[in-house]
C-alpha cells in the first residue's frame, strides 16, 4: 500500500468513526485507538500536504450537530485540546511553553479529565438563560431545557457579573449508567457504550422528563467569557466557581515542575478507577492568565494546554459458552460465559453480549477470542473479536426462538433490539417480578432473595406477589433448610412490608419505565392506588418529570387486567395504598443538613434518608457549604472529597448506627 493510500483509509476510517461519536453516539472503536489513528494521519498528512483534503477529519474539530435544538453561535470558540500520551511528550510540552515564554511560566493547573461533554452556560445578571453544547467548537446546540435538569448546576449565581459564560463538563456517574443501561436491557433497547456517549444522548432529548431522569452531573472548570470576573489564575477561577456554588472537581493540583506533573499523572493512572465517574486523562493548564493570553491558541486548541490521555486497560480472554438469562420483562439477555480473567482490579467470568445485534455486528462466537474491558470502570465489555485467532471450530450463536424457560415462542417487537418470551406466565419473568417487588428500594422484604424465591416458586407455594401476603409458617416449615425461626421471621418480614406505601408499591410492581424517583414522583401526585388508577395520560404528562413514553407505560400497564387482578390482590391483602408522610419520631437532628453518599452496607440510601428525616434532618443530594453533616458509606468518591475540603464533619456507617440507636 503506498503512502495515500494509507492516508486515504485512514481519513475514511475516522470520518467514520467521527460520524458515529459525535452523530450517533455510538461509537465503535475506543477513544484511545481512535486518538492513535488521529495522531497517524496527522503525521502522514504533515509529511505529505499534497494529499490533504479539506474533507480530512483533521481538518475540523468535531461534526456539525444535526438535532433539532436551535443553534447558538459561542461568544469564544469552545476549542478542542492537543494530546499528549507519554512522559516525553509532556517534557516536550513543558520545553514548548518555556520556549515561546522566553523563560518558565510559573506553574500548571492539573486537572482530571473528565469523560463526559462540554456544556457553556450563560448566566445573565446571575440567572441561567442558556445552556449550549460544544458542537464543532464555534456553534453549539441550545439544550437550555435539559441542562436545568441537572442539579449540580445552579439556576442562579450570586454576585455575578451581568453576564458571564460558565464552562464545564456534564457526565454520568457509574451508578447511573449502570441503572440505565439495566433498564434498556430490560426495555429491549440498545444499551449505551459508555458513560460519555450514554451522557450526550441524555442532553440532546426532546424531553426534559427524560434527561431529569437520567441523573448527570457536571463539574465546572472555565469561564467563557470574563466580563467582570477579575481572574488572573487557574486555580483561582476554580476557587471562584466554588464560591459560585459549582460543583469543582476536587482533584485538582498545581504542580511546579514537570516532574510533579508526571506524578500525579501516574498516580491517577491507578487512582482513577475508584472515582464513581469516567476519567480518560489529565489536562494540563498554564496557571497564569497572563501567560494564557502570550501564549494564544491554534485553530483548534490552545497552546497553554494539553490532554494526558491514558491507555484503556484491555485484556484477552474465551468465551466459552453463551447463556441465556430471561427477565423481569421476559427479555432473553445473552450472557457471555468467560475463561476467568483479571481486569481493573476484579476477576471476570461473564460478560454480558446484550442482544442479538450486538452479537451479530461483533460477530461473536462460541470459542473466539475477544477482547474485553470494563466500561464505567465496573462493567465488563466485549471491545472485539480477535478473528485471526480463529481455528475454524467457533460456533455462531443465535438467540433461540423459543423460550429456553417455559418454552413458548419469542418475539421480537418492531424497533426493538430485545427478543422476548411471550408467555405472560412465564416462570422466569414471575420469579423475576417477585424479586424485584421484594428488593431493597420496593418494599424491602428481609430474607426473600433471589434462592428464597425460587425455592417457593419450585414448593408451588407462590406464583405471584399477592402470594407472598398469604404464606403461613407452616406453609414455609415444608421446605427443605427452612426451620421454624426463619419461617417466623419471613412471615414478619414480609407483613411489616404492608406499611411501606404507595410509593414502593408502585415501583414493586415492575411497571416499563418507572423507576424508583418516578414512582415516589406519581405517588405523590396522585396520593392513592384509586387515584393511580384512574388518572389520565394528559394529567401525568403535565407532571414535571413524568414524559409522554412514561404515561403511554402506565396507561399500557393499567390496561392488562392481570395487572389490574395483582392490585386488587395486594389491596384485599391491606397492603397501604397512600403515600406515607415521613413520620416525626423525634427532632434529635433538627437544622442538620445532612448528605448520604456511598455504598451502606445495612440499609438502603433512601431508608437511611427516612430515619434520619423523621428525626428532624433535612436530607440533600450535594455537598455544599450549608451542609452539616457527611455520612460516608463504602466507595464514597467526589462528595467525600468535597466534604473534607470544606471541613464537614464526616461519620462512617458504623457511626451512623450508633447515632440511630442513640436516639431510641
Ligand atoms: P478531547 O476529548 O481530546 O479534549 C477536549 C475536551 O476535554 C473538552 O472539550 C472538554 O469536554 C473535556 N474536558 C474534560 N475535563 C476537562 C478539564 N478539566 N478541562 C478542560 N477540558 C476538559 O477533545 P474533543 O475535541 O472533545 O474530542 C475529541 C476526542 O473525542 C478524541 O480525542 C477522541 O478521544 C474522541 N473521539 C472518539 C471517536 C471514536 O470513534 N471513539 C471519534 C471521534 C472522537
Amino acid at each position: 500500500m503506498n503512502i495515500k493510500q494509507k492516508i486515504e483509509i485512514l481519513q475514511h476510517e475516522l470520518t467514520h468513526a467521527q460520524y458515529l461519536y459525535y452523530v450517533k453516539d455510538a461509537p465503535l472503536m475506543s477513544d484511545y485507538e481512535y486518538d492513535q489513528k488521529y495522531r497517524e494521519l496527522v503525521n502522514l498528512e504533515t509529511a505529505h500536504p499534497e494529499y490533504i483534503v479539506s474533507s480530512s477529519p483533521t481538518q475540523r474539530i468535531g461534526l456539525k450537530v444535526e438535532g433539532p435544538f436551535d443553534k447558538v453561535v459561542h461568544g469564544r470558540p469552545m476549542l478542542s485540546l492537543s494530546n499528549v500520551f507519554n512522559a516525553d511528550e509532556v517534557r516536550g510540552f513543558d520545553n514548548r511553553i518555556t520556549k515561546e515564554l522566553g523563560r518558565r511560566t510559573s506553574g500548571y493547573v492539573v486537572e482530571l479529565k473528565i469523560d463526559g461533554l462540554a456544556v457553556n452556560l450563560h448566566y445573565e445578571h446571575g440567572v441561567l438563560i442558556r445552556a449550549v453544547t460544544r458542537g464543532d467548537g464555534r456553534v453549539g446546540e441550545d439544550v437550555t431545557a435539559n441542562v436545568r435538569t441537572i442539579k449540580s448546576i445552579p439556576l442562579y449565581l450570586e454576585n455575578a457579573p451581568d453576564f458571564i459564560e460558565i464552562r464545564g463538563e456534564a457526565y454520568m456517574p457509574h451508578s447511573e449508567f449502570k441503572r440505565i443501561n439495566e433498564e434498556r436491557d430490560e426495555e429491549g433497547l440498545p444499551t449505551f457504550v459508555n458513560p460519555r456517549n450514554a451522557a450526550a444522548g441524555s442532553l440532546r432529548q426532546q424531553d426534559p422528563a427524560i434527561t431529569a431522569n437520567r441523573n448527570l452531573a457536571f463539574f465546572a472548570y472555565a469561564i467563557g467569557s470574563e466580563a467582570g470576573a477579575n481572574i488572573h489564575t487557574q486555580q483561582e477561577l476554580l476557587h471562584r466557581l466554588e464560591d459560585f456554588h459549582f460543583s469543582v472537581n476536587p482533584h485538582y493540583r498545581l504542580c511546579h515542575t514537570v516532574d510533579e506533573i508526571i506524578e500525579a499523572i501516574d498516580y491517577w493512572n491507578i487512582k482513577r478507577h475508584e472515582l464513581p465517574y469516567d476519567t480518560d486523562g489529565m489536562v494540563i493548564k498554564v496557571n497564569d492568565f497572563d501567560d494564557q493570553e502570550i501564549l494564544g491558541s491554534t485553530a483548534k486548541d490552545p497552546k497553554w494546554a494539553t490532554a494526558f490521555k491514558y491507555a484503556p486497560e484491555e485484556v484477552e480472554t474465551i468465551v466459552k459458552d453463551i447463556t441465556i438469562n430471561v427477565g423481569r420483562t421476559g427479555v432473553l439477555t445473552p450472557t457471555g460465559e468467560l475463561e476467568p480473567v483479571f481486569v481493573s482490579g476484579t476477576n471476570v467470568k461473564r460478560v454480558t453480549l446484550h442482544n442479538q445485534d450486538f452479537i451479530t455486528e461483533k460477530d461473536i462466537r462460541i470459542g473466539d477470542h475477544v477482547v474485553i474491558h470494563k466500561a464505567a470502570e465496573i462493567i465488563p465489555e466485549v471491545i472485539r473479536v480477535l478473528t485471526d485467532k480463529r481455528t475454524g471450530t467457533e460456533e455462531p450463536f443465535v438467540i433461540p426462538n423459543t423460550c429456553p424457560v417455559c418454552e413458548s415462542p419469542t418475539v421480537r417487537r418492531d424497533g426493538e433490539a430485545a427478543i422476548r418470551c411471550t408467555n405472560a406466565y412465564c416462570p422466569a419473568i414471575e420469579k423475576e417480578q417477585i424479586i424485584h417487588f421484594a428488593s431493597r428500594d420496593a418494599m424491602n422484604i428481609d430474607g426473600l432473595g433471589p434462592s428464597i424465591v425460587e425455592n417457593l416458586i419450585s414448593y408451588k407455594l407462590i406464583k405471584n406477589v399477592v402470594d407472598l401476603y398469604h404464606l403461613t409458617v407452616d406453609d414455609l416449615v415444608i421446605m427443605e433448610r427452612m426451620g421454624k425461626k426463619s419461617a417466623e421471621n419471613l412471615v414478619k418480614a414480609i407483613a411489616d412490608s404492608k406499611t411501606r406505601g404507595l410509593d414502593r408499591v408502585l415501583y414493586g410492581l415492575g411497571i416499563r419505565l418507572i423507576g424508583s424517583k418516578a414512582a415516589s414522583t406519581i405517588a405523590s401526585v396522585v396520593g392513592s392506588m384509586d387515584r393511580f388508577l384512574t388518572i389520565t395520560k394528559e394529567e401525568l404528562i403535565a407532571v414535571e418529570e413524568i414524559g409522554p413514553t412514561m404515561a403511554d407505560s402506565i396507561v399500557d400497564y393499567r390496561n392488562n387486567p392481570q395487572h389490574i387482578a395483582i392490585i386488587n390482590g395486594l389491596m384485599q391483602a391491606g397492603l397501604t395504598m397512600t403515600v406515607n408522610v415521613a413520620d416525626e419520631i423525634g427532632n434529635e437532628m433538627d437544622g442538620e443538613i445532612v448528605v448520604l453518599t456511598g455504598k451502606l452496607e445495612s440499609m438502603g440510601r433512601s431508608e437511611a434518608s427516612k430515619i434520619l428525616e423523621s428525626h428532624g434532618a433535612k436530607v440533600t443530594g450535594s455537598v455544599s457549604k450549608k451542609t452539616t453533616l457527611v455520612v460516608a458509606g463504602e466507595d464514597s468518591g467526589s462528595k467525600l472529597a468535597k466534604a473534607n475540603e470544606l471541613g464537614i464533619r464526616v461519620i462512617n456507617e458504623e457511626e451512623l448506627l450508633a447515632l440511630i440507636k442513640s436516639w431510641s
